[in-house]
């Protein structure tokens, strides 16, 4: 069984997707890692977060897709 290892490629891609994060969706406020609600006006973030985290596994798995037809 293939065993999947991240490459630097991938892992700069999580990287600079965490650094863009989320802005809440009710003021615009930047969330950090590990806010569950904004810490500005309390908006549920957690479809925000889950979305964002849709977003960086769509990606990671498009580049292995990418690395495995190779
Ligand atoms: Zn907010």
């Amino acid at each position: 069984m293939a065993r999947i290892i991240a490459t630097d490629e991938q892992i700069s891609n999580i990287v600079r997707h965490m650094d863009g994060m989320i802005h809440c969706h009710e003021c615009g406020v930047r969330i950090r890692y590990g806010d569950i609600d904004c810490p500005r006006c309390g908006a549920d973030i957690e479809e925000l977060l889950r979305a964002w985290a849709r977003q960086v596994f769509d990606n990671l798995m498009a580049t292995v897709d990418e690395h495995a037809s190779e």
